[in-house]
């Protein structure tokens, strides 16, 4: 990689020096070893040396601290989890199921917190999330959203339905019918956190080790291109990139999302489109469109739509996808008209990882000392500090009320092998833009969408 910065806006606008840390350069032992350096393997580090600063811990990274999705996404800290409680409920019952959805809300405060205590400026705003509906069919599904959202005994505090008028203060977005709101998202830099958070680490004494890349993970040893290290427990914390490692190429396929930035906007563009409390933002289209007014007031847009790529392969020439960066630009222009002559000053993507049954999880393997986390399907921001303090706990040897959550030890099956993988997943991304499409023309729910809908949240 030669520029760092260019790997997304928010690298560009982190004001960190992005020069890689030095490398491992010989054999090592430590007590906890730790593969990729984003969010889950620094929180992982994070919670573990300040619960015990006694412990020898190394994050292995194979680019730079941030490097993956934890660099380049939206930014939103959400309390969204990608199984619903209905899925979490069929395994686990109605209260652990809600016990999971708890632990997220309280999650986006445990990371506001911490980032304030440690002295991390990731512009910060705790604005909630407004999706607007723009069809009587959105609109359908937001009132069922939240009269689900009542079923399952969550009130007006947590989610609540915005008619017309008062959506439009919020989000002033063309078509506008009527909108539902949380409170429990906000808006963050995420390098500035990344980068922030590997700052701290490393100050409580963690090795992280840059430009070091893992080929092979066993018990008590992980492999690099520059020696190898000997650990009572390993975590892979690698996500969307973890099928380039062995033993875990069929565990979650990376789903590219591209994003694009605009030009920071005047005070007479943020008047007519509102966002005055930085929530982020979207809309019910079934194709995932994820936006945030950013603290320079740009607005940062992402979305879905380009292909996955067979074998699970990960390039970087897979970021950059002009006819995704198109379609998004037409799309904030179409949801804001005052857009129209704005400039997009920046474009990037990355890989999130989604499991097999998209069930994000976290555990550790008693027998080999190797834990892991991920699946979380482009909800990670939020859930990767859960799974840093649930992984301490279980390293630790303590049961937990995070021991205790429904994804702990959720075991995924593998992906189909290749082509059956490349197949379906592309038709299931293709299926959600046709679902769009024919909504707009029959304005009725699509047949595609219903039956693809549970396998496409998140990010
Ligand atoms: C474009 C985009 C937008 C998104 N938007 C949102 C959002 O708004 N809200 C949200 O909640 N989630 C979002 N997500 C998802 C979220 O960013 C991820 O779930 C989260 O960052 C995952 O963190 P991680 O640490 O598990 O993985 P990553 O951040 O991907 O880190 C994995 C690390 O492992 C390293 N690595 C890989 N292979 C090796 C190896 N062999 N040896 C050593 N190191 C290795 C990589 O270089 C990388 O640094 C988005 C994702 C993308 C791509």
């Amino acid at each position: 990689m030669s520029s760092y910065v260019d790997l997304s806006w928010w690298f560009e606008s982190c004001a960190d020096d992005l020069s890689p840390a030095a490398p491992l350069d010989k054999d090592v032992a430590v007590d906890v070893a730790i593969v990729g350096a984003g969010f889950t393997g620094l929180w992982t580090a994070y919670y573990l040396a300040k619960a015990r600063p006694d412990l020898k811990i190394a994050v292995l990274e194979k680019e730079i601290a941030g490097f993956g999705a934890s660099g380049r996404n939206g930014g939103w800290a959400s309390a969204l989890f990608p199984s619903s409680l209905a899925t979490l409920a069929k395994g686990a019952g109605r209260e652990r199921a809600l016990a999971q959805h708890a632990a997220m809300r309280a999650t986006v405060d445990e990371l506001i917190t911490v980032a304030a205590a440690e002295g991390i400026d990731a512009d910060v705003a705790k604005g909630g999330t407004i999706v607007v509906a723009r069809t009587p069919t959105q609109w359908r599904r937001a009132v069922a959203e939240v009269d689900d959202a009542r079923t399952w005994g969550l009130g007006e505090d947590e989610m609540v339905l915005l008619d017309e008028a008062t959506a439009k203060v919020r989000l002033n977005a063309a078509d506008t019918i009527g909108a539902t709101y949380t409170p429990d998202c906000a808006a963050v830099h995420p390098a500035k956190l990344a980068r922030g958070l590997a700052r701290v680490v490393r100050k409580l004494g963690v090795a992280i080790y840059e430009g070091t890349t893992v080929t092979g993970l066993a018990p008590h040893l992980v492999t690099t291109d520059r020696g190898t290290v000997t650990a009572e427990f390993i975590v892979r914390a690698t996500e969307g990139f973890s099928a380039s490692l062995p033993g875990a190429r069929r565990a979650v396929i990376p789903v590219y999302s591209l994003i694009i930035a605009t030009e920071p906007l005047p005070a007479s563009v943020w008047d007519e489109i509102g966002l005055a409390e930085r929530e982020t933002f979207s809309d019910q289209r079934h194709l995932i469109v994820y936006g945030q007014r950013t603290a320079d007031d740009r607005i940062v847009f992402g979305g879905r739509g380009a292909p996955y790529h067979f074998g699970s392969a990960i390039r970087p020439e897979f970021d950059n996808e002009p006819r995704v960066f198109a379609a998004l630009r037409d799309s904030i222009v179409e949801m804001f008209p005052v857009l129209r002559d704005t400039a997009i000053t920046h474009h990037w993507g990355g890989p999130l990882g989604i499991a097999r049954d998209w069930h994000a999880s976290v555990g550790l393997d008693a027998a080999t000392g190797i834990g892991w986390a991920g699946g979380y399907v482009g909800d990670g921001v939020t859930t990767t500090n859960l799974a840093g303090r649930t992984l301490r706990d279980l390293i630790l040897g303590e049961a937990t009320d995070l021991t205790s959550l429904p994804w702990v030890g959720h075991r995924s099956r593998g992906w189909e092998p290749e082509p059956l993988r490349w197949m379906a997943v592309n038709a299931g991304l293709r299926a959600m833009t046709v679902a769009d499409t024919e909504e707009r023309i029959t304005r009725r729910e699509s047949l595609a969408a219903r039956v693809m809908a549970p396998f496409m949240g998140g990010h």
